[in-house]
């Protein structure tokens, strides 16, 4: 953890919060083919633009309780929770990795990890335009010298992105040939190979395990509970991402003690 000042940590959390509408933008418009950069804001009902005061993150939402103003129709809350979840997410790096140009890259990776895992929750689908360019960019950023840890070294990525995304589709090629049913869909291994670009081959067996296990507790809880069709698809998207945004906080610790407990004199 690093010292940061509480004013500091104020000003990080607005930013956070009005990447977070970006975000939102992105998540919502991704998905249709639109452009996220123009045009301005506008409501999903009635297309009408919002106003810079309606637009202040999470404050606009509260103001309008959660309804357009020139419409009246409710504006999702899904809303104000990404600019929150935004917010939070970017206070919480800073926290672990201070001001730094590691923070600067785990902050990219982690926003698009978001716009990437509620896409997938809402559409099953994982756009190429944020995984192939998050392929690309991951490796550029571990060949620049001012990243350091988490972010893998440039060796550590490539092959981080030629196992997960070139081996892994392999696999799942593999397995389908064999069991004749998508065991995992090629949006989830470009995901993988994005997640070996930025975190290094290391990470990838600690992310399909736990995103697997996760998958399968929430899986069963679900069926379980609320009587979900089986035959209905589970996005693992979101499982991969939140394995992967994990291992960046305790991947070390967790392969240091699986090993210390298997491997006689480790
Ligand atoms: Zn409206």
């Amino acid at each position: 953890m690093e010292t940061v000042e509480p004013y500091h940590l104020l000003l990080v959390s607005f930013f956070g919060a009005l990447w977070g509408s970006f975000l939102n933008v992105c998540i919502y418009r991704i998905p249709l083919g639109e452009s996220i950069v123009f045009p301005a804001s506008r409501c999903p009902h009635c297309h009408k633009n919002i106003a810079w005061y309606d637009n202040i993150p999470v404050v606009g939402w509260l103001m309008l309780r959660g309804h357009c103003r020139h419409c009246q129709k409710a504006i999702s809350p899904l809303y104000p929770l990404i600019e929150v979840v935004t917010a939070l997410l970017t206070v919480h790096i800073v926290l672990v990795f201070g001001f730094s140009w590691t923070t600067l890259a785990l902050i990219t990776l982690g926003y698009a990890f978001l716009v990437l895992m509620v896409i997938d929750l809402y559409h099953y689908i994982l756009p190429n335009v944020i995984t192939l360019p998050g392929i690309l960019i991951g490796l550029t950023v571990a060949a620049l010298p001012q990243v350091g840890p988490p972010i893998a070294t440039l060796h550590d990525a490539l092959i981080g992105a030629a196992i997960g995304g070139g081996g892994l589709w392999a696999f799942a090629w593999i397995f389908e040939k064999i069991t004749g049913k998508v065991g995992m869909g090629l949006g989830d291994v470009k995901l993988m190979g994005m997640i070996g670009a930025w975190l290094g081959w290391q990470a990838l067996a600690f992310t399909l395990f736990f995103a697997a296990l996760l998958g399968s507790i929430v899986g069963l809880c679900w069926i379980g509970l609320m009587g979900r069709d089986r035959a209905k698809p589970i996005p693992f998207g979101p499982y991969l991402v939140l394995s992967a945004w994990s291992y960046l906080f305790i991947g070390a610790q967790v392969y240091e003690w699986y090993f210390r407990t298997t491997v006689p004199g480790y």
